[in-house]
C-alpha cells in the first residue's frame, strides 16, 4: 500500500502530466474549403458495439489510481453495516467530427470526473481538524476477512483506507477527500472509429460507498457527417461535380485527400454521372489496413441558357442525333 506521501506524489505527477488535460496539444479540425454543395448523408452505423479500453487522453489508468487513493465512502455508520460499493457507470454520448473519427485525433469533451476535493486536497478532514489513527483498522488501511492464506483484505470502510480519521470530516466532500468536477479532457478517437464505438475510462464514474472503487465512465462516439466524404468501410467515397463539358470532353480535376494534399485526376471524354475513380491509398487506415478514396462524379447542368448557348445545344443535339 502506497504511503500518503506517496499517493501525493504520484496525483501530483498524474496533474502535472495533465492527466486532466485542458486544451494544449488539441490539433482541432480546421473547417476546410472544399467544393460545397453536396448533399451528405451519414456515415454508416455499421460497426456498432465495438469497445476498446485504452489510453484517453492521459486519463488512462488514473481512475484505479484515484480509487486507491481515495475510496469513496458514505457515512461511517452505513459503512459499517455494508461491504463496499462499487460506484455507478456512467455513460455519455459524444459528437465526433467525421475527420477525427477517419484520421483519428483527440476530441475535447466536458465531463464529469472524480478528482481530489479541493477544500480538503484530498485527506477528507475539515479545516483545522485533528487527524488521529483509525480505530478500526488501527491505523492500517485495511481490514481483512478469512483467515490465513483465505484472508481477503478490503479497504477500511471508517477511514476509507487512510489509515487515520479525522476528528471532524470535511464539509465539502463528507470525508470522501474526493468531489465531482466538471472538466474538459481530451478523449483519443482511434483511426477508423465509427458510430457505436465505446471507450471506458476506469474509475472515472460514479463515486463509490464504503471504500468501494468508482464506477466507470462509458462514452460512445457518435460520428458527425461530412459535406465532402462518406464512408464504405475503409474506403472513402467523395462526391465531385463537373460540368458538362467536361465530362463529355473529358478534363483533369483536383481532388483534396483526407490529409488535404490535392491529387490530380484524369476524367476521361465520355464520363457519366456515377462513375467513381479510384485514388489508391487514400482512405481510411486502419490496423496496418488502407482503404481508397472513391471519386464518385456528379454532373451539373446549367440552369438557363442564353439564346445563342440554346442554338448550339440544338445543333448539337440535332448533329448528335439527340431526341429531346
Ligand atoms: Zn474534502
Ligand atoms: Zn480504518
Amino acid at each position: 500500500m502506497l504511503g500518503d506521501a506517496d499517493k501525493r506524489k504520484q496525483y501530483d505527477d498524474m496533474r502535472r502530466l495533465g492527466a486532466f488535460g485542458g486544451m494544449s496539444g488539441f490539433g482541432g479540425t480546421r473547417p476546410s474549403s472544399r467544393p460545397g454543395g453536396f448533399g451528405s448523408t451519414g456515415p454508416g452505423q455499421s460497426g456498432a458495439g465495438t469497445f476498446t479500453d485504452f489510453d484517453v487522453g492521459g486519463l488512462g489508468g488514473l481512475g484505479d489510481l484515484f480509487s486507491s487513493m481515495f475510496g469513496g465512502a458514505a457515512g461511517a455508520a452505513r459503512a459499517r453495516s455494508k461491504g463496499p460499493e462499487r460506484g455507478q457507470t456512467i455513460e455519455q454520448t459524444v459528437q465526433v467530427p467525421f475527420r477525427t473519427a477517419a484520421a483519428g485525433g483527440k476530441v475535447p469533451v466536458e465531463l464529469e470526473v472524480n478528482e481530489e476535493c479541493a477544500v480538503c486536497r484530498g485527506n477528507g478532514a475539515a479545516p483545522g481538524a485533528q487527524i488521529k489513527p483509525c480505530n478500526e483498522c488501527n491505523g492500517r488501511g485495511v481490514i481483512s476477512f478469512g483467515q490465513g492464506s483465505f484472508a481477503v483484505n478490503r479497504p477500511c470502510p471508517v477511514c476509507v483506507g487512510r489509515g487515520s480519521v479525522p476528528s471532524e470530516r470535511c464539509p465539502s466532500c463528507r470525508g470522501t477527500g474526493e468531489a465531482r468536477v466538471r472538466r474538459t479532457v481530451l478523449i483519443s478517437v482511434p483511426a477508423g472509429a465509427e458510430s457505436g464505438h465505446k471507450v471506458r475510462l476506469r474509475g472515472q464514474g460514479g463515486k463509490g460507498a464504503s471504500g468501494g472503487q468508482a464506477g466507470d465512465l462509458v462514452i460512445t462516439f457518435d460520428v458527425q457527417p461530412d459535406r465532402f466524404y462518406k464512408r464504405d468501410g475503409l474506403d472513402l467515397i467523395a462526391t465531385v461535380p463537373i460540368n458538362i463539358a467536361q465530362a463529355t470532353l473529358g478534363s483533369r480535376i483536383s481532388v483534396k485527400t483526407l490529409d488535404g494534399k490535392k491529387v490530380a485526376l484524369r476524367i476521361p471524354a465520355g464520363t457519366s454521372a456515377g462513375r467513381r475513380f479510384k485514388v489508391a491509398g487514400q482512405g481510411i487506415e486502419k490496423d496496418g489496413k488502407r482503404g481508397d478514396l472513391l471519386v464518385e462524379i456528379t454532373i451539373t447542368v446549367p440552369e438557363s441558357l442564353t439564346e445563342a448557348q440554346e442554338k448550339a445545344m440544338r445543333e448539337f443535339a440535332e448533329a448528335s442525333g439527340l431526341k429531346f
